[in-house]
């Protein structure tokens, strides 16, 4: 195998095949416990195929893609290895080398038909003329009343979206590695949307537009922090952190300022803010490894439960679906996107 994408890698895997110091925090590693779960253990797997030493095959496949790109062992890790872009690098090598998933694929094919991640022909944008670029990202398009209800805070709020036909931002390409079709597809991208500043809603298109398309981005909650009167809903709940606004965006504060402003009464939940605990719903393993996805969306909304409080609140779309399963499974908490309880408080 050439491993094309690893290669500039090569000396960030040769610091951390002798460490293994954040294994502990990594969700994966807690749910498998093997070696080979963790972030070094991946390095490990992936320093081999880099040198030759390992020849690709759907174990090590398997391994790699089980990741949810939560970036906690980059959050820990002090020589900061970026353990998630070289899995994606890892990643983009067993693609070229043959080692795809169907699912995977087929999402791939999904965004290239329909511009969204579903293939879902009726998913549609809210088009609309404005001043301020809005990117609602295909979770949210294919949830139109919570599309609309961000428009409709934004917009009662005094900010004024600009919406254009949508197309996928293109992460899942990058992210499953398929490096050929996301080159092809950022150049469409950023055809359509030239804008330096936007406004994002869904917290994973707004990291990976921060980070690969380096725009300068503000998600949704900012902007709505800046204008939003008080309330006194008189809610008590918890708040998830996406790992993408917490880690990546550093948006930890904003959220929490909203709701408390709103009224409500705030009780933090184990694993918070840059320590933010995974929902497992990031990484592509909701495709290929559903039941990893479930167990660690269990340990999470088990955590959300323990706080006391009768609901969790999330700004994340993927981070909001994957709990409300783990809620139907383990029971006792409502979860909901921290978009209702805005609209609550300003109707
Ligand atoms: S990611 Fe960092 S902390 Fe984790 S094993 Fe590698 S070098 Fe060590
Ligand atoms: S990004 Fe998250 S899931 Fe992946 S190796 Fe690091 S801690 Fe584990």
């Amino acid at each position: 195998m050439i491993a094309k994408y690893l290669k500039e890698y090569e000396n960030e895997l040769n610091i951390c095949i002798r460490c293994a110091y954040c294994f502990e925090g990594c969700p994966v590693f807690k749910e498998l416990g093997w070696e080979s779960d963790g972030a070094r253990g991946k390095a490990i797997l992936a320093y081999g195929l880099l040198t030759g030493e390992l020849k690709p095959s759907k174990y090590i496949a398997d391994k790699i893609f089980q990741c949810t790109y939560c970036r906690d062992c980059l959050e820990r890790c002090s020589p900061s290895v970026k353990i998630p872009e070289i899995l994606c690098a890892a990643r983009a090598d067993l693609v070229d080398a043959g080692f795809v998933y169907e699912t995977h694929k087929g999402m791939v094919e999904n965004v290239k038909r329909t511009g969204n991640i579903f293939g879902d022909e009726e998913v549609t944008t809210p088009v609309q003329e404005g001043e301020i670029p809005v990117y609602i990202g295909c979770q949210y398009l294919a949830r139109p009343n919570q599309a609309k209800l961000y428009i409709r805070i934004l917009e009662k709020i005094g900010v004024k979206p600009l919406i254009k036909n949508e197309i996928c931002c293109g992460f899942p390409l990058y992210a499953l590695g398929f490096r050929e079709e996301f080159k092809k597809w950022k150049t469409k991208f950023i055809e359509l949307f030239p804008y330096k500043e936007m406004i994002a809603l869904c917290p994973t298109c707004a990291a990976f537009l921060h980070e690969e398309y380096g725009k300068e981005i503000k998600h949704v909650t900012q902007i709505i922090l800046e204008h939003i009167p008080e309330a006194n809903l008189g809610i008590k709940a918890t708040y998830h952190d996406p790992c993408d606004l917490s880690r990546v965006l550093n948006i930890i504060e904003e959220p929490r300022e909203i709701l408390k402003k709103i009224g409500v009464k705030l009780v933090e939940i184990e694993r918070s803010k840059k320590t933010s605990y995974c929902c497992g719903g990031g990484g592509g393993i909701l495709m290929s490894n559903v039941e990893l996805s479930d167990r660690i969306g269990k340990v999470r909304i088990r955590q959300a439960i323990d706080t006391g409080a009768p609901m969790v609140i999330t700004p994340c779309p993927t981070c909001e679906q994957v709990l409300k399963k783990a809620a139907a499974l383990e029971g006792n908490i409502v979860v909901r996107n921290i978009s209702d309880i805005i609209w609550k408080a300003l109707s």
